[in-house]
């Protein structure tokens, strides 16, 4: 029997992107997996892992190659994520943060002097990036940023704080938003910044502890006072809340990519067990309440690929995604809850002990119900598009 869905393969891949989801997918099983537990349990950033996959050109994927990066398209970048998260739901947050949040706003509306500054050392994975549009009072409705950018000679001066930045602790590079005009209409109030870690007056108010993604690295960062000079303003000024949406739409598929693997992981290891475990002597995959549960899981993990990698073929064809972003993550991060709640069902105590590794997937699995928007946003943004503003 085959349970690797995807080595069935309907998505006419090219040789590139098989190329890229096999050396993934070998490295994450050999190296990623061993690791995880531990990374968890003990909360630590996956520095090896992330200098593992520079060394690998993964923290550069869908990076031009004129700016240190493989060149590769957002597919590529998908079926990665998925492998990585197969194997660690922390290290693909992490590397997701990294490269659609921490490097493509530079990529995709950076000068050329930015991003030939910046661009490379993010893309070798020798910079790690972060990304802050979330505040104290700002999360989903992140229009209503209060850090303020306020004019200087030579630059300007950034005052306040950003909640819960992916590898803030450990990055070099910051992407963030602040208002520029307090005055101007809501979405025009807020512009972008690329700030260097060196830059005084940036400081980690704290790390935060959670329930999933525990090696994943989760901070308030503070900026007080802090002088960035005129050429680290991102694009236009007025235009970062746009740029910010815009990363997040893309950003989205990335988180969707993460949730299926998750889902991924828990449905391989569940299937195997179901074929091992007996009970009332015969397989529990032979009684037919587990092996429905199996089918239920397949269809849904399937079902969840043909969304995200449709959605991500729209963006390398450089058609309209938004909506299509926003239905992939929607539905690949709630499907991963469901599959992977069903998963420690099948394995019974088994799967509610951290050895088997699914709780640790189905604890993973719940950020993806919420970072880059939550259910309810993405929601919000398919109704939208289907029924206009009403
Ligand atoms: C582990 C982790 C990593 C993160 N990393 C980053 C990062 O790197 N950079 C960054 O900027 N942010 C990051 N975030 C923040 C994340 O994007 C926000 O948490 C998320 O957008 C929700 O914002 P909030 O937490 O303020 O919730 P709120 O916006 O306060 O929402 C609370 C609840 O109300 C619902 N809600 C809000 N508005 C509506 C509405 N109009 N209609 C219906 N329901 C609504 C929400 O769906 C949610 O259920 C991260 C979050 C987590 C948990």
């Amino acid at each position: 029997m085959n349970t690797e869905l995807q080595a069935v393969d309907p998505f006419e891949l090219t040789e590139t992107q098989k190329m890229i989801r096999d050396t993934v997918r070998d490295f994450a099983r050999e190296t990623l997996a061993p690791r995880a537990q531990e990374l968890d349990r003990k909360g630590d950033f996956p520095m090896q892992n992330f200098r593992d996959m520079a060394a690998m050109g993964l923290t550069g994927i869908p990076v031009p190659e004129a700016y240190g990066g493989a060149g590769a398209d957002t597919l590529s970048f998908i079926l990665a994520m998925e492998e990585i998260a197969k194997a660690c739901g922390s290290t693909a947050l992490t590397l997701a943060a990294h490269t659609s949040l921490g490097t493509m706003p530079i990529v995709q509306f950076g000068s050329e002097e930015q991003k030939r500054k910046y661009v490379p050392p993010n893309a070798s994975g020798e910079v790690i990036g972060s990304y802050g549009l979330t505040e104290p009072q700002a999360g989903s409705d992140s229009g209503a940023t209060r850090t303020a950018a306020t004019r200087v000679s030579g630059g300007w001066r950034v005052q306040g704080t950003k909640m819960f930045m992916t590898n803030a602790s450990v990055a070099g590079l910051f992407v963030i938003t602040a208002v520029t005009n307090k005055d101007a209409p809501k979405h025009e109030r807020i512009s972008a910044f690329i700030l260097e870690r060196s830059f005084p007056g940036i400081s980690i108010a704290k790390k935060e502890d959670k329930l999933g993604c525990r090696a994943s690295d989760t901070c308030i960062v503070n900026f007080d006072d802090v002088f960035v000079p005129e050429s680290n303003l991102l694009g236009q000024e007025g235009h970062g809340f746009s740029y910010f949406m815009q990363i997040l739409d893309g950003g989205r598929i990335g988180i969707g990519a993460m949730a299926l693997g998750l889902a991924e992981g828990g449905f391989e290891r569940c299937v195997e067990y179901s074929k091992t475990r007996s009970a009332f002597g015969r397989p529990i995959g032979a009684h037919q309440a587990i092996a429905f549960k199996i089918a239920d899981m397949a269809v849904q993990i399937q079902a969840a690929r043909h969304l995200l990698y449709h959605a991500a073929r729209l963006k390398d064809a450089g058609r309209p995604y938004k909506r299509e972003a926003s239905m992939a993550k929607l539905y690949a991060s709630e499907m991963a809850m469901r599959v992977l709640r069903e998963a420690i069902q099948v394995l019974g105590g088994y799967g509610y002990m951290t050895e088997y590794h699914i709780e640790r997937m189905y604890r993973d699995a719940k950020l993806c119900e919420i970072g880059e928007g939550t259910s309810e946003i993405q929601r919000i943004v398919i109704s939208r598009d289907l029924l206009g503003k009403l």
